[in-house]
Parts: structure tokens; C-alpha cells; sequence
């Protein structure tokens, strides 16, 4: 082994006990809840339990591991497997083959995964420790943001968005795409995934197409019903200052940060005056 594998597993030691560390103190009961999401594997083949395939899935993804393989291949070695063990209170002996950990992801239920996610992101809201980030030491700031996740020359599925460049002329092209917008709270230097909502189309020959606007509208009637109570405030790019946006805001009882270019300020700080806060980005 050389100095740089020596490293790296240094490296992913340290993430690991933080990760126990954080899951005693913080979650204490996040691995019965993640044993407790619908498996709908055939039970006489199953194996491992789905705290185990769902966090090692997770802390591939905490050693930036993309490939579902390349966890497998990356995380198997007995240390690796003696601190998932540690961190999930179990014997562990093996970690699941690639193909399993695909097999569960793929028939995952995702509102059970939401739940998991309002238990953790409810537990650290109330042990008081993100207190002290509070905007106007009231309210909780949450950023939507949109990222591409795949892009492809074809149609790779029914829900893909379509873009079409160069339209009418000879070099004309289109793009399929999907994308999810998130709502992360910010805590200082780090955010946390609030909710995410995918912006994606219904059927292959929709009219219209959906949109992040659409797909924000979606993700904050959830949030609303989530968080009924939390004081938060609305932090977005210029995409978002459009009046029925800001209308949401204002019914939620959320307080609203919208950033804008310089150039566009002007004009939108006219048309938006009557209806609240706009910021400038230097
Ligand atoms: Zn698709």
C-alpha cells in the first residue's frame, strides 16, 4: 500500500466515526427507521437488512463514490465493513453486491425516504444547535436550487424535458435532460436538503412542459405541510421574481429573498415595490 491509499483510508476512517458519531447523538433512531422502509425483495433471498444497503449506499456517496459499483468495489474491505457494522450496532461480515443495492434504489419508496428526511432534518432543527445561523435571529433560511442531474442526445424516458437549440435551422438539435430543484437549509457554511422535488414531464407529448417554477410550487405546498410552523425565509435566484412565487411566499407566511443581477434590479425593484423584499448580488 502506498502513502496515498494509506490516506484515503485514513480519510475514510475519519468520515466514518464522524458519521457514527453524528447518527448516535443526532439519529438515534434513524437505523430502525430505515429497516422499517417497504423492501420489496423476495424475503428468502434476502440478506442484508435495508439500514445496512441504504447506509452503505449513503456513505459512498459521503466519500464521493458516483457508481453504485464503485461503492461495492471501494468500500469492501474489513475495516470498511467493521465500521458500517459499528455504525449500524450489528455484526457485519460482507457488504452488499452492487446489483442489490441497485435492485432496493431502484423499488425504493420515496415518500418513506421524505419521512426519514423530515426526522432527521426535525432533530436537528430542535436541538437548537442551527439557532444561532436564524436570519434576523428568527427565521430559518432555506435556498431552492436547481441542479441538471442527466443529459442525453435521445429520449432516454417518457419523463424527460426537451430542449431544442438552433430551432428552425439546419443545424437544429435537441437535448433531453432532468433536473431536480432542492430546498436546502443553510447553516452557516453547510446546507442541508430540506426536500427536493424532480421537474420532469408527465407523458412524452405534453403541451406544455414542466418547469422549475411549477416544480417549486409543488415542493412548497410539501414543505408547508411538513414544517407547518417553521419560520423560514425564502432564498432564490431571478428565476424566481415573479409575482405568483412571491404570492406563495406571502400565503406560507415565509419572508422571501429573491438575488438579482444588477441590471435587472431596477426595473423589478419598481414592479416589485408594492410586493416586497428584492435583493441586489453585487
Ligand atoms: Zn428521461
Amino acid at each position: 500500500m502506498n502513502r496515498r491509499e494509506k490516506r484515503k483510508i485514513k480519510k475514510e476512517i475519519e468520515i466514518f466515526s464522524d458519521v457514527a458519531k453524528i447518527i448516535k447523538q443526532y439519529f438515534p433512531d434513524l437505523s430502525k427507521k430505515l429497516n422499517e422502509l417497504t423492501d420489496t425483495r423476495h424475503q428468502s433471498y434476502v440478506e442484508y437488512q435495508m439500514s445496512v444497503i441504504t447506509i452503505t449506499r449513503l456513505l459512498g456517496l459521503l466519500c464521493g463514490i458516483k457508481s453504485m459499483r464503485e461503492t461495492t468495489e471501494k468500500l469492501d474491505t474489513e475495516e470498511t465493513i467493521k465500521n458500517i457494522g459499528n455504525i449500524l450496532g450489528i455484526e457485519l461480515e460482507e457488504i452488499p453486491h452492487y446489483d442489490t443495492i441497485n435492485n432496493v434504489f431502484e423499488q425504493i419508496n420515496i415518500e418513506e425516504l421524505r419521512k426519514i428526511q423530515k426526522y432527521m432534518v426535525n432533530r436537528l432543527i430542535r436541538s437548537k444547535m442551527f439557532d444561532k445561523y436564524r436570519f434576523k435571529g428568527r427565521y430559518f433560511q432555506i435556498v431552492i436550487d436547481g441542479t441538471s442531474m442527466m443529459k442525453f442526445k435521445k429520449r432516454h424516458c417518457k419523463h424527460c424535458l426537451k430542449r431544442v437549440h438552433n430551432e428552425g435551422k439546419e443545424n437544429e438539435y435537441s437535448i433531453y435532460y432532468h433536473y431536480v430543484l432542492e430546498a436546502k437549509l443553510v447553516v452557516g457554511d453547510m446546507v442541508i436538503s430540506l426536500d427536493s422535488e424532480f421537474v420532469e414531464n408527465e407523458d412524452e407529448d405534453v403541451e406544455k412542459q414542466d418547469c422549475e417554477i411549477k416544480a417549486f410550487y409543488r415542493m412548497a405546498k410539501r414543505i408547508k405541510k411538513e414544517y407547518p410552523k417553521l419560520p423560514i425565509v425564502i432564498t432564490g435566484d431571478a428565476l424566481y421574481a415573479c409575482e405568483p412565487v412571491i404570492k406563495r411566499c406571502k400565503e406560507n407566511k415565509w419572508e422571501y429573498i429573491i438575488r438579482l443581477k444588477k441590471d435587472r434590479l431596477k426595473a423589478l425593484r419598481r414592479r416589485n415595490r408594492r410586493i416586497g423584499t428584492v435583493r441586489g448580488k453585487k
